[in-house]
């Protein structure tokens, strides 16, 4: 009998995760490295979230709370959807998990039986097949490239939809393309799913807070009212105030979901941190100001990493809406011969070489589901991020 179940063989580790741990390890044998594979803001924690944690710690907020979340904390989060999306969630709608990627598995293995069909548009984040499958799920994907904007038309919903299919999982904005779906775009999906009773919803909106120039944000239910039933709407701490250790993610959706969540979340982890929770309404509740310096900065940091990345030759980039990375295709770059001889045949052997040769660490796309291109976290302090561009544009001309 082996060690492990079988159920395991169906996920493999992250490899963002891989990457970066990689690009660790040739750090600390003292190599110059610039890393841009990992999904998460360089910048601190704003102050007054950790002057709220430390309130509470030394108030004694250091208990058990509602496995669901505090009641102050779905009050908070209740507000943000109402005031930033118009959506009307009574607390007993609301669930506060382990991070947005707690809400993710427990509504999957909550609601998905042997053989339920989940669509996810690829490119994706690479845990959303890998949770469907551990949850025994199959997931579908819908191929969306550059010449769509990385986006899946209503025709390409239609058709992948079947008598099986359980979710439709919409990432907006999305990792890693950094694509967002304008209300307009959302509203010709939401139009095929009026016609399909038997499909819900799951939009993970954790890239909210972080969309640019003249681009609105929407989200399903703000477009489409008749689609709360079937909605889970899930956002979270973890990007929008440079909070992802502290493991906060929420989710508003209709009663008889949050209960089921709420029973397998009481089995496995209960409630996330109560201290994390407390600063938590202080990230919701509190002054918005640092949210939008961050985004200013990453909206600089987007201009800056497309231009250069466009002058580099073999690749092509698509200026995205929000979040903060970059998916540039390498196909031109493929078939080529590095300087130090490798020969380039996928994008992993592109990405490979790029940090052995010139040390930055990106993430090949075929870890989201799309081969030939890669994903640029453009989450790095300007001067890195044009030290890492010019490397990349070296790197491209050195190709025959
Ligand atoms: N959803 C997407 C699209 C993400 O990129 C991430 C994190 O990388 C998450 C969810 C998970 O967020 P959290 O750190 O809150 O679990």
């Amino acid at each position: 009998m082996s060690l492990t179940a079988e159920r395991l063989n169906k996920v493999s580790p992250s490899q963002t995760i891989a990457i970066s741990t990689k690009a660790r390890e040739m750090k600390a044998a003292g190599r110059d490295i610039i890393s841009l594979s990992a999904g998460e803001p360089d910048f601190p924690t704003p102050r007054n979230i950790k002057d709220a944690a430390i309130r509470a710690i030394e108030e004694g907020q250091t208990l058990y709370t509602d496995v669901s979340g505090t009641p102050a904390l779905r009050k908070a989060v209740a507000a943000k959807f109402g005031r930033d999306n118009r959506l009307d969630y009574k607390p007993e709608e609301i669930i506060v998990s382990t991070g947005g990627k707690q809400v993710i598995f427990n509504a999957m293995v909550a609601t998905l039986d042997k053989g339920d069909e989940v669509i996810i548009p690829a490119p994706c984040w690479v845990s959303y097949p890998d949770i469907v499958a551990l949850a025994d799920g199959t997931p579908v994907t819908i191929p969306a490239g550059p010449n769509q904007g990385f986006k899946i038309t209503a025709e390409q919903l239609e058709a992948a939809i079947t008598p099986r299919t359980k979710w439709l999982m919409l990432n907006n904005p999305c990792n890693p393309t950094g694509a967002a779906y304008t209300a307009e775009e959302l509203k010709a999906l939401t139009d095929v799913l009026l016609r399909h009773p038997h499909v819900w919803v799951f939009t993970d909106d954790i890239y909210e807070k972080l969309v640019y120039g003249d681009f609105k944000f929407a989200t399903v239910v703000e477009v489409e009212p008749r689609l709360r039933d079937r909605t889970l709407t899930m956002n979270g701490c973890s990007k929008a105030y440079a909070m992802t250790g502290w493991r906060i993610g929420f989710a508003g959706a209709p009663v008889a979901l949050t209960k089921a969540m709420d029973k397998l979340q009481s089995q496995s982890t209960s409630n996330t941190s109560s201290i994390s929770q407390a600063a938590a309404v202080e990230a919701l509740n509190g002054p918005q100001d640092d949210v939008e310096t961050m985004r200013q900065a990453f909206e600089r940091r987007r201009d800056l990493v497309v231009s250069m990345l466009n002058e580099a030759p073999g690749i092509h980039c698509n200026t995205p809406e929000g979040a903060f990375y970059v998916f540039p295709s390498v196909q031109g770059c493929l078939g080529k011969t590095t300087k130090a001889g490798k020969r380039l045949e996928t994008d992993e052997d592109f990405v490979l070489a790029l940090l052995e040769e010139e040390g930055v660490a990106t993430v090949h796309g075929s870890a989201f589901l799309f081969p030939g291109y890669m994903r640029i976290s453009y989450a790095a302090a300007e001067e890195q991020l044009r030290e890492a561009c010019a490397r990349i544009q070296r790197f491209c001309q050195g190709l025959n």
